[in-house]
């Protein structure tokens, strides 16, 4: 059997960051040439940031991802950005169906499965999110929701493809508040199961995202199935953000 594939670590800049953003990967960027990481690590600032960071941190360890795509590879769509257009600005990844976009700009399973395509088609690595709010927790109904989310946000055709998967209870994501190892160890052991039933050969790295911190990062990414961690508010600073990536 093949070893597992290393964590990925990445940072979701969200709708933060202007040009002296930019310091702080490069002060990110220096420790990890310093010391490599034991893990992958990416850096998804907003559009306007892709190609400056892509061309900082270039030859270093830190991969440069986007935030969403549009499905189209081009046309009449005003304000969109295209996976073609990412990946020529330098992403690798792109973090598609993250819940404030299924929350503020109404995306849908469908909506996600399209531009998982669109990213595939691009080149460029998904990284899918999944995960329930408190409302649906308490109802007793996270994996039913997280299970309908995965079977309508990934397409057949990942089989075969590299792609990772983000479990972001909402709840948890900027909230200072995190569901307890053995439900975040639940949840994910939930979600691998789900994949090997519909991608056969799928390693997929299961990221675990919600109020990440450096101070309970080594616990989540020490737990089962967790394959690593998306970050939003953690990520902003070098100093926040190399804790987390140090913990694995
Ligand atoms: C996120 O938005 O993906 C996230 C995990 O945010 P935070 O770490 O701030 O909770």
């Amino acid at each position: 059997m093949s070893p597992p594939p290393r964590k990925l670590v990445a940072g979701n800049w969200k709708m933060n960051g202007l040009d002296d953003a930019l310091a702080e990967a490069l002060e990110l960027a220096r420790e990890l040439t310093a010391r490599p990481p034991n893990c992958r690590v990416a850096l998804c600032p907003p559009a306007t940031l892709v190609h400056r960071l892509h061309e900082a941190l270039r030859g270093g360890a830190i991969e440069v991802g986007a935030q969403t795509c549009h499905a189209e590879t081009s046309g009449a769509y005003t304000g969109e950005v295209s996976a073609e257009m990412l990946r020529d600005a330098g992403a690798h990844l792109v973090i598609l169906g993250h819940s404030e976009r299924r929350t503020y700009a109404g995306e849908t399973n469908e909506d996600v499965s399209r531009k998982v395509l669109a990213a595939l088609r691009a080149g460029l690595e998904p990284v899918v999110c999944v995960g329930e709010t408190l409302a649906q927790r308490e109802a007793g109904e996270a994996f039913d929701v997280v299970g309908g989310q995965m079977d309508g946000s990934l397409p057949e055709a990942l089989q075969g493809r590299r792609f990772a998967l983000a479990y972001e209870p909402v709840w948890a994501i900027g909230t200072g508040l995190t569901p307890a190892i053995d439900d975040i160890e639940a949840m994910h052991a939930f979600i691998r199961s789900r994949l090997d039933e519909r991608f056969s050969t799928s390693s997929a790295p299961i990221l675990y995202g919600g109020s990440v911190n450096p101070k309970n990062a080594a616990a989540i990414l020490g737990a089962r199935e967790v394959g690593g961690a998306l970050v939003g508010g953690a990520s902003l600073r070098a100093e926040d953000f190399l804790p987390i990536v140090r913990a694995e």
